[in-house]
C-alpha cells in the first residue's frame, strides 16, 4: 500500500445513497482514494462489494423510517463504523425528487417521505457524526450535503424539493456559525446530473411539472453531467484545503 493509500486508510466515509447514481459514484470515488467508506441505503452496492471487498461496509437503511435512523445515528452502530478514524467524512447524498406537482395536490405520505430522507435523516446523521467524532477526539471531520440549485431557486412543481434542499443549506449555515472544532462543512449543489432522478423528472406528466421540455432538452443535448465526473470534482473538493470555506455553494462555481 502507497503512503497516501495509507493515510487514506484512516479515512472513514459515511455515505448516504452509495447504491447508484451520485452516491455510488461517490463511494466509488472514496474507495479508489483508499478511504473506508460505510454506505447506507435500502438497497446494497454488489459491484463496489466485489470490487472494494475490505474497504466497504453496507447498512441496509430506509432513511424515511425516522426511528431507525435515530437509533442508528445515536446509538452504537454509527460511532463504531467511525472507529479509529483520523479524519471523518459524512456525505448526506441520498435524496428523492417526489413528490413533483403543484403545492395542494401533493399526497401528504409523499410529502412527509421528502421531509424524511432530504431533511430529517441528513440532519440526525449530523448530530451522530459531530457527536461520535467529538467523543472520538477527531480532529479533521467534513460534512457535505448534497443539495440543488432547487435550494436557491423556486421551481414549479418542486414546493416541496426545493423546501427540503433549502433547508439543507441553512442547516449548514447555522452549523458553521457554531464554529465546532476541527468542522468543515458545505452544503454543496453538484449540478445536473444523469442518475435515475432525471429519468424520474423526464418522466413526469407536463401537467404536473411546468418544467419538463428543459430537462428532456438538457438530456437530448448532452447536457447532464455524467455521475462519475461530478463525483470526482465532489471528491477532490471535499479532501481539499479549500473545503467548508463556505457553508453553502454550487460545483459549476467553484474554482478549481
Ligand atoms: P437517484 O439516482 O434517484 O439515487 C438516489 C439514492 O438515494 C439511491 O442510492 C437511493 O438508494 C437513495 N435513497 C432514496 N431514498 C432512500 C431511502 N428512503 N432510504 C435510503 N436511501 C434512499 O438520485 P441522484 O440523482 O443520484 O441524487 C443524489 C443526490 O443528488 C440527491 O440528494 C439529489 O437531490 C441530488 N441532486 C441530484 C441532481 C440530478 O440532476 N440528478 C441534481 C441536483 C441534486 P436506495 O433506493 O437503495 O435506497
Amino acid at each position: 500500500m502507497s503512503a497516501a493509500a495509507a493515510a487514506a486508510a484512516r479515512t472513514v466515509a459515511l455515505v448516504t445513497g452509495h447504491s447508484r447514481g451520485l452516491g455510488a459514484a461517490l463511494a466509488e470515488s472514496l474507495l479508489r482514494r483508499g478511504v473506508a467508506v460505510v454506505g447506507l441505503a435500502r438497497h446494497g452496492n454488489d459491484a463496489l462489494a466485489a470490487a472494494f471487498p475490505a474497504q466497504l461496509r453496507q447498512v441496509v437503511l430506509d432513511l424515511a423510517d425516522v426511528e431507525a435512523v435515530t437509533q442508528w445515528a445515536a446509538g452504537p452502530a454509527l460511532s463504531e463504523s467511525l472507529a479509529g478514524a483520523e479524519r471523518a467524512l459524512l456525505l448526506n447524498n441520498a435524496g428523492v425528487v417526489q413528490p413533483i406537482g403543484p403545492a395542494g395536490s401533493l399526497p401528504p405520505e409523499a410529502v412527509a417521505r421528502a421531509v424524511a430522507v432530504n431533511v430529517t435523516a441528513p440532519l440526525l446523521l449530523t448530530e451522530g457524526f459531530l457527536a461520535a467524532t467529538a467523543a472520538a477526539g477527531c480532529r479533521d471531520r467534513r460534512v457535505m450535503h448534497i443539495s440543488s440549485g432547487a435550494a436557491r431557486s423556486a421551481y414549479a412543481g418542486w414546493s416541496v424539493y426545493c423546501a427540503t434542499k433549502a433547508a439543507l443549506d441553512h442547516h449548514a449555515r447555522a452549523v458553521a456559525a457554531d464554529s465546532l472544532p476541527g468542522l468543515r462543512l458545505c452544503s454543496m449543489a453538484p449540478g445536473v446530473i444523469d442518475t435515475d432522478m432525471q429519468g424520474e423528472i423526464r418522466a413526469t406528466p407536463a401537467e404536473r411539472f411546468p418544467l419538463l421540455d428543459r430537462f428532456r432538452d438538457l438530456k437530448a443535448g448532452g447536457g447532464l453531467m455524467a455521475p462519475e465526473a461530478c463525483a470526482e470534482r465532489l471528491v477532490e473538493h471535499l479532501l481539499g484545503a479549500a473545503f467548508g470555506a463556505v457553508p453553502v455553494a454550487d460545483l459549476r462555481t467553484l474554482a478549481d
